[in-house]
């Protein structure tokens, strides 16, 4: 199974995407955990986009796509995977499609979780972290037992500057933007379903399951 993961920041992304693993057995390769992989096992492409990070600078799709590529050609996704903050953009996706060409794969899916700006805003603004040890809880969804303190260290939490009001607007808004391209060009190719990611974890997975399968979601 061959998926490709969108979704905005709160929307339940990360948590699809563990149980996605379990149900089919596949690799999640995030943007991310790639690249790290890259500069450690010192592959050329990893030490040129580590040159670019080190300067704080943005590394280029050449590079990127590299990377991709590099990581899709591995053993582990021969029967498929699910590929997570990757492409970007639209120079990122058409270069996905001919790597993927090359590989003789061919994607099953793009599946984007999605919800409505304000909700997003209120899951994200909720968001606090323990200072201590890092366990994250919400005011709403998972508040600790006690009022600012963490349940398992009983350490300071507090909330992120990541995670408040403006920067969260600020932040789905870029996403959204940068987004809209890549769904009409899945949109296009007939692979794109939207999920709502409002409803309950398991029927979110549902949902998920059933467009993979073929079904409409
Ligand atoms: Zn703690």
């Amino acid at each position: 199974m061959y998926i490709l993961l969108m979704g905005p920041p709160g929307a339940g992304k990360g948590t699809q995407a563990a149980r996605l693993i379990g149900e089919y057995g596949i690799p999640h390769i995030s943007t991310g955990d790639m690249f790290r992989a890259a500069v450690k096992e010192g592959t050329l492409l990893g030490l040129e986009a580590k040159r670019y990070m080190d300067a704080g600078q943005l590394v280029p799709d050449s590079v990127t796509i590299g990377i991709v590529k590099e990581r899709l050609a591995k053993a582990d996704c021969k029967s498929g995977f699910i590929l997570d903050g990757f492409p970007r953009t639209l120079e990122q996706a058409t270069a996905l499609d001919s790597t993927l060409q090359e590989l003789g794969i061919r994607l099953d899916r793009v599946i984007n979780i999605t919800a409505p700006s304000g909700e997003l805003v209120r899951r994200m603004t909720g968001r606090r972290v323990c200072r201590k040890c890092g366990a994250t809880y919400h005011v709403v969804f998972n508040p600790p037992a006690k009022d600012g303190q963490c349940d398992k260290c009983a350490g300071e939490v507090y909330q992120r500057d990541d995670d408040r009001e403006e920067t969260v607007a600020k932040r789905l808004n870029v996403y959204q933007v940068q987004t809209q391209p890549l769904i009409d060009y899945y949109r296009n190719q007939g692979l794109y379903t939207e999920i709502d990611g409002l409803q309950p974890i398991e029927k979110v997975f549902e949902d998920i399951t059933g467009s993979l399968r073929g079904g409409r979601a």
